[in-house]
């Protein structure tokens, strides 16, 4: 029998990049799959029904808009009713926007804590009585290595990885005695949309060719001089859900080719 058979995973964010590869490691291991994002509603189908397929586990999705509360009481509504509720919670979803502080849109800022930050608040605090009740949980929070040190240009998103960070300490002491685990995976690079997304934006504002920021921005920060791959990410988080992952409690785990070590 598969590990996760028999529970329930929300990924948020998992029409894409790491929340997708996190999906599908989690189906892979028997656990039913909540996905939720914004993407083409043809190729989201497919993804959803492939799994369900490959994996023989229920998928389904719902495409709330997580800097939306409301959205996100129905999303976990909806799992409750369907799937029976929450019991590995991974909170993925997030957005970035590179900018010069003197020019950085509040709206940006908004969006950015809203998403990185926030909808996890909402997330979790939707699932946690559930979970304590079942008396077994396990959150991953996507943090970052911007939830450990900073780079210029990225004020939103390392005040909200750096609090997602304070976040997860927090919700690990609340659920220790109720074999909750709380934990934040903390990527270096990884070539996903996301960061496909911001190379024209840090090329521009640091004034290089977008080869120039791969190579020296990008790849420079992490010693090991590549990128990190969305299923070295999944292997930790499917490590962090399973029970050998039961005494890892509000960590910050770094996986980042050693990007944090200097
Ligand atoms: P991605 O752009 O491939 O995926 C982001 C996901 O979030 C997509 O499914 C997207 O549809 C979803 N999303 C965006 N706005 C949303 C909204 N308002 N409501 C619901 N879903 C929304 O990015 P990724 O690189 O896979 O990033 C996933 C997580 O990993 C993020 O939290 C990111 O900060 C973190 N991270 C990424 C890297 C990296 O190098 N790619 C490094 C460290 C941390």
């Amino acid at each position: 029998m598969a590990t996760l058979s028999g529970k329930t995973a929300l990924v948020t964010g998992s029409t894409s990049g790491i929340g997708l590869a996190i999906a599908r490691g989690l189906a892979a291991q028997g656990a039913n799959i909540m996905l939720n994002g914004m993407g083409d509603p043809a190729a989201i189908e497919a993804e959803r029904s492939g799994l369900a397929k490959e994996f023989g586990v229920e998928v389904l999705f719902n495409g709330a808009d997580l800097t939306k509360p409301d959205q996100i009481a129905a999303l976990i509504t909806e799992i409750d009713t369907k799937l029976g509720g929450v019991d590995i919670l991974v909170n993925n979803a997030g957005i970035q926007h590179v900018s010069p502080i003197e020019d950085f849109p509040p709206e940006k800022w908004n969006a950015i804590i809203g998403l990185n930050l926030t909808a996890s608040f909402h997330t979790t605090r939707l699932t946690f009585a559930a979970m304590k009740a079942k008396k077994w949980g396990r959150i991953v929070n996507i943090a970052s290595a911007h939830a450990l040190v900073a780079s210029p240009f990225k004020s939103a998103y390392v005040a909200a990885k750096h609090g997602l960070l304070g976040f997860t300490r927090t919700i690990a002491l609340e659920g220790a005695e109720h074999g909750i685990t709380c934990n934040a995976i903390c990527p270096g690079y990884v070539k996903t949309p996301l960061v496909e997304k911001q190379i024209p934006d840090t090329a521009k504002a640091r004034g290089m060719t977008e080869a120039e920021v791969i190579k020296t921005v990008i790849l420079a920060a992490q010693p090991t001089g590549e990128f990190v791959t969305v299923e070295d990410i999944t292997a930790l988080a499917m490590f962090l859900c399973s029970d050998a992952g039961k005494s890892i409690n509000g960590a910050p785990l770094s996986i980042d080719g050693g990007w944090t070590a200097q």
